[in-house]
């Protein structure tokens, strides 16, 4: 049985390699032939006991299937997971404090809402996303030096981020752009982290990497350009680091919802979903940031949602009221792109927030928070 938290084996600053904090070794939960595997879930009564519970959990365990525990107000929810043949063998309803049972019939399963039937919480360094607390990410498009990263950092933190973002490998349109530190860029983001107290969300572009990144990062982001790099989704899902999945620029909600089923499906339940915008007709702005996505994903996943709208318009000026849009839409966290001195900035400077406009939109966030019944 596994809990919402990730264990906190990642500890800022002092890690074991990745190596040893995989999931028992590099097995993942099932084979990587997920074609076969089959979700049903148990609805328990609202009267079951906890024995029961614990009865049907180690039941499922013994059949070499898999049970995911979640609790609810009313009752308890037990999705299985495993082999289809395996499952629909089994007397699921038999057990006493079974109410009904049902197969997941959408094409993304471990991600969708009813496999849980409750909305997951995923921790972030000691912050927690996907509560009432509308979560701030800030920082960096990337890391640029030591002044800068620590700087920024500082200020963001005194105005209400509680996540640092900042890349240190970047995924540039042009290979003759700036793409990043690399390891200096992570290293100066730990000393961000230790300096401001933040934890740090940061990219993971290739698999090589990941081992690298993961020593350093507390949330890792997948770009909307590798949101379909299956292999990266598969060893991200590995991990048990949280993940920050961002949407495609040509990718639907639906896609978006099977690349995270990839992360999912290897164990890693620890994943945030992010709208960055997408490619449309409209060339007045950088991409559209759509909205849209947020009720239809919270409805449809258990994941916390998590909007960009920096990248979603690009246009500096816009940005606060795509964020505030996005609050009100329901968006669990957001996150901006913040610079010291934008005109000097390696990537992303048009789009970037100076600190003293950062501090005036994190007030109004709060008001817009509490206007829709959450809090910053
Ligand atoms: C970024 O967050 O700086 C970034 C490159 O984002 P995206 O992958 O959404 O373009
Ligand atoms: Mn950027």
């Amino acid at each position: 049985m596994r809990t919402v938290f990730p264990s906190p084996e990642v500890t800022p600053g002092h890690r074991p390699p990745l190596s040893a904090r995989r999931k028992t070794s590099c097995e993942p939960i099932f084979s990587t032939q997920t074609a076969n595997s089959l979700a049903m879930i148990i609805i328990t009564r609202p009267d079951a006991t906890e024995e029961q519970i614990q009865h049907i959990v180690s039941r499922i365990a013994d059949w070499g299937l898999r049970a995911e525990v979640s609790r609810g107000e009313m009752r308890v929810v037990i999705g299985v997971i495993g082999a289809e043949d395996k499952i629909r063998q089994k007397p699921l309803g038999a057990f006493p404090g079974v109410e009904s049972v049902m197969p997941v019939l959408k094409p993304y399963k471990l991600v969708s809402y009813e496999f849980r039937g409750t909305a997951s919480r995923v921790k972030v360094g000691d912050v927690v996303v996907g509560s009432k607390e509308v979560v701030i990410m800030a920082g960096p498009c990337s890391v640029e030096s030591e002044d800068q990263i620590l700087s920024i950092a500082q200020s963001i933190r005194d105005s209400g981020a509680k996540i640092l973002r900042g890349g240190a490998f970047k995924p540039r349109t042009s290979p003759y752009s700036f793409q990043g530190l690399g390891k200096v860029g992570l290293q100066l983001l730990a000393e961000a982290r230790r300096e401001s107290g933040l934890p740090i969300i940061t990219e993971v572009m290739d698999t090589k990497d990941l081992e690298l990144v993961a020593e350093y990062a507390d949330c890792l982001q997948i770009g909307a350009r590798n949101m379909q790099n299956f292999s990266l989704l598969r060893e991200v899902g590995r991990t048990q680091l949280p993940v920050m999945l961002k949407r495609g620029m040509a990718a639907s909600i639906k896609d978006l919802l099977m690349s995270a089923e990839y992360i999912l499906s290897e164990g890693n339940f620890n994943v945030l979903l992010c709208e960055r915008g997408i490619r449309t007709f409209e060339t007045m702005t950088r991409n559209t940031l759509d909205l849209n996505a947020v009720p239809v994903l919270k409805a449809e996943t258990h994941l916390p949602v998590v909007v960009d709208p920096t990248h979603g318009i690009g246009i500096r000026d816009f940005v606060p009221a795509m964020a505030l849009a996005a609050v009100a839409a329901g968006a669990d966290s957001i996150m901006i792109e913040v610079h010291n001195a934008p005109e000097f900035a390696k990537s992303d400077g048009e789009q970037s927030l100076l600190p003293k406009d950062f501090a005036d939109l994190v007030r109004r966030v709060r008001c817009v928070a509490e206007a829709v019944g959450r809090a910053v």
